[in-house]
């Protein structure tokens, strides 16, 4: 799987899920675009890359500004003509019941998630349109397809994502270019580190391989899916998660 000459734009990826995608694509020959909302942490992950002699530029933004997304894709197609992948990972949480959510909480999960995945497509829509071809890749939830106690707002927000994943692929399928989700399980990050042991064997208990993903699980299935091999698949929705959701 090469991905020499090629560009990917990967959003939230100084850190977490969003560094590994980076990293595996870069592995194999792509050059990664660094973006997140922190700009120090963008040069820091962009510095490690790159010391490891892969190619890596670093573009910090802030997804939720459509203005800010155009100027930074306007600047990665000035130095670079085109961008050939784009990956939506950038993503938060606020989770509480849904009695106790604030709006808040609700605006500021729709808006991350969502609306920022709305942005960036938006922005890469005309150029690889003008192209006649390009993969766009969103990591959306398994939670976005079963819902979850104490993340209405994530879920509406990964459901969103799934059904704007369908409607673009059905959209620019005429000009070549392939739009998917994936839908990760519980990954093992930071985040799921700070659970308690005997939370973690519950959630187990649900997930018939018996294991917590990995951030190369998922980075696997976007490789798989900005690739030649999947050419031939848009609009779908791959859960990464062990079988919780079969
Ligand atoms: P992390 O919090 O580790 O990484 C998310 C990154 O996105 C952070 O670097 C964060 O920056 C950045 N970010 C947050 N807000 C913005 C914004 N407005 N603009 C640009 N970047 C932003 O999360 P994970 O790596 O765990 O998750 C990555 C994606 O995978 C998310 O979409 C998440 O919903 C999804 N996912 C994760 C699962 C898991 O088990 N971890 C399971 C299923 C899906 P900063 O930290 O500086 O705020």
């Amino acid at each position: 799987m090469s991905f020499e000459d090629k560009v990917a734009f990967i959003t939230g990826s100084a850190r977490g899920i969003g560094k590994e995608i980076a990293t595996a694509f870069a592995k194999e020959g792509a050059t990664v675009i660094i973006s997140d909302i922190n700009a120090e942490a963008c040069q820091e992950t962009t510095k490690e890359l790159k010391a490891q002699g892969l190619s890596a530029e670093s573009f910090p933004c802030d997804v939720t500004r459509l203005e800010g997304v155009e100027e930074i894709v306007n600047k990665i197609l000035d130095k670079y003509k085109h961008i050939d992948i784009l990956i939506n990972n950038a993503g938060i949480t606020k989770d509480n019941l849904f009695l106790r959510m604030r709006e808040a909480e609700w605006d500021a999960v729709l808006t991350v998630n969502l609306k920022g995945t709305f942005n960036c497509c938006k922005a890469v829509a005309k150029p690889m349109l003008k192209a006649r071809k390009g993969k766009i890749i969103s990591i959306a939830s398994v939670i976005g397809i079963l819902g979850n106690i104490g993340q209405a707002n994530y879920a509406a927000s990964k459901a969103g994502i799934i059904g704007l994943t369908k409607s673009l692929a059905r959209e620019f399928a005429s000009r070549n270019i392939n739009v998917n989700a994936v839908a990760p399980g519980y990954i093992k990050t930071e985040m799921t580190d700070q659970l308690k042991e005997e939370t973690k064997q519950e959630i187990l208990k649900n997930v018939p391989l018996s294991r917590m993903g990995t951030p190369a699980d998922v980075a696997g299935v976007c490789l798989f899916l900005a690739s030649k091999d999947a050419d031939y698949i848009t609009g779908q929705t791959i859960k990464i998660d062990g079988g919780m959701a079969i």
